[in-house]
């Protein structure tokens, strides 16, 4: 059984797919019965030739450590972190290396606690990185734990970090330490667990809420990354053009479903208040797969600096934005101001980035404005920015969607990497995370 095909860039109209199917993509497009029911039905085959979930707890109850594949020769991972492999493994290198570990104050749905951990550098903390908002995307709270857990041993040692063909001194290391990090391994805990349980290639989370009584499979769960604040009611704040076009929808039978109100998720509201808990916040990355991508602001419309009152709080834009380009005949013109230093900043950052990930394992990474993907909204990394435009109280914050890795063609689910895969995708995250510590130290 072949996977799921996945787009990466539909040729010339240059949309492409990030963390959703072909299929998917054309159901939003088309308002169509979205993929996870079929999936759903395979849920119990495992031998496809995906890298397996761990078994047992390789950091024994976070008495044990877990290293990376940049702080280590040879290392091989063949198997993915189970969801309590990745609570032991974040315990570990607290326990390891005297970090401090927290809880985030809301329960789930399903009455998991999310937690997280900070490490204090000269100020700050100012650097937020976050993965698993996307239950299927395997392999990325390891690779946000592994690449700590390379930084933490190769300040111990002194010594520095390589991965693949991308190498770093032990004064790097030192300096992307500087800022100060918190870390979020799993931002989606019932949705993974949900992924392990069922390999039913489960994106969203497992809130029932909005569930129809009759098609509770295929109507539970909110895609917690269109339940940010920014842009949050698209069908007000965006042009009309929504089913044919936008990744967002208010069905909670798609997979981008986007909740029934700003932050109504738990989990979204405990990412919220971390973000609240962190008065120093200047930069954010959110770990994705699988489109070998490096995407920032905005997701809902271009950008342009020159019209400060262009912008999402004004309302006088409502129902004329996300038409990429713009529809003069329909009067949907619009772009979201930022400021031209900001632009320029966030743009050098994302081909940093992009260029350390190519360096790593020699895969090609594209750095490109977000709504290139396609137009979205409510997505976490925009929420970074647009908490400081309605609270100006709040320093101004930018953050980075890393799509890391490639579609498995031949997985049932296309986001299930190999064990090859695996081990090549932790090399590129480990490279751009560094690229992008070490650039946002350099801008500050
Ligand atoms: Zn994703």
């Amino acid at each position: 059984m072949r996977a799921t095909a996945f787009v990466c860039l539909l040729a010339q109209g240059l949309l492409a797919s990030a963390c959703l199917t072909e299929e998917e993509l054309r159901g939003f497009r088309h308002n169509l019965p979205i993929l996870h029911r079929r999936q759903r039905a395979q849920t119990n085959k495992t031998n496809d030739g995906t890298i397996p979930r761990g078994l047992g707890d390789r950091f024994k109850n976070g008495t044990v450590a877990p290293r990376g594949i940049g702080s280590q020769t040879g290392a091989n991972f063949t198997s993915f972190y189970s969801m309590d492999q990745i609570q032991s493994a974040t315990l570990g290198l607290v326990n390891e290396f005297n970090l401090t570990y927290f809880e985030l104050p809301l329960k789930t749905f399903e009455n998991r606690t999310m937690y997280g951990l900070k490490m204090p550098g000269k100020a700050g903390p100012t650097v937020l990185l976050q993965a698993g908002i996307h239950a299927r995307e395997r392999g990325g709270p390891d690779h946000l734990i592994n690449f700590v857990a390379d930084l933490l041993w190769a300040q111990r040692e002194g010594t520095g970090l390589v991965y693949g063909g991308m190498s770093y001194t032990a004064q790097d290391v030192l300096t992307a330490l500087s800022h100060g990090l918190v870390v979020l391994p799993l931002v989606n805990p019932d949705g993974v667990a949900f992924d392990h349980a069922t390999n039913g290639c489960w994106r969203k989370n497992r809130n029932p809420a909005s569930a129809r009584p009759n098609d509770t499979d295929a109507t539970t769960g909110v895609d917690l990354n269109r339940n940010f604040a920014s842009v949050w009611d698209f069908r007000k704040e965006m042009a009309p053009i929504s089913d044919d076009i936008l990744s967002v929808s208010d069905d909670p039978e798609s997979e981008v479903f986007h909740g029934t109100a700003p932050l109504s998720e738990p989990e979204a509201r405990n990412i919220d208040w971390v973000m609240d808990q962190m008065p120093d916040l200047r930069w954010m990355a959110d770990l994705h797969s699988h489109a070998t991508q490096i995407l920032y602001a905005w997701g809902h419309d271009t950008n342009q600096v020159r019209d400060p009152s262009m912008n999402l709080l004004n309302r006088s834009y409502d129902g004329k934005r996300g038409a990429v380009p713009d529809d003069l005949a329909k009067g949907y013109v619009y772009a979201e101001y930022i400021e031209q230093q900001r632009l320029d900043r966030i743009t050098i950052l994302s081909s940093r980035v992009a260029d350390g990930m190519l360096g790593a394992a020699g895969r090609s990474y594209t750095a490109q404005i977000s709504v290139g993907l396609y137009p979205t909204t409510g997505v976490v990394t925009d929420h970074v920015m647009y908490r400081s435009l309605v609270d100006s109280s709040k320093k101004t914050a930018d953050a980075i969607t890393i799509e890391f890795g490639q579609y498995n063609r031949d997985a049932l689910c296309s986001f299930y990497p190999t064990v090859p895969m695996h081990n090549f995708n932790m090399m590129d995250v480990g490279a751009g995370l560094m690229e992008f510590l070490l650039e946002a130290a350099r801008l500050g």
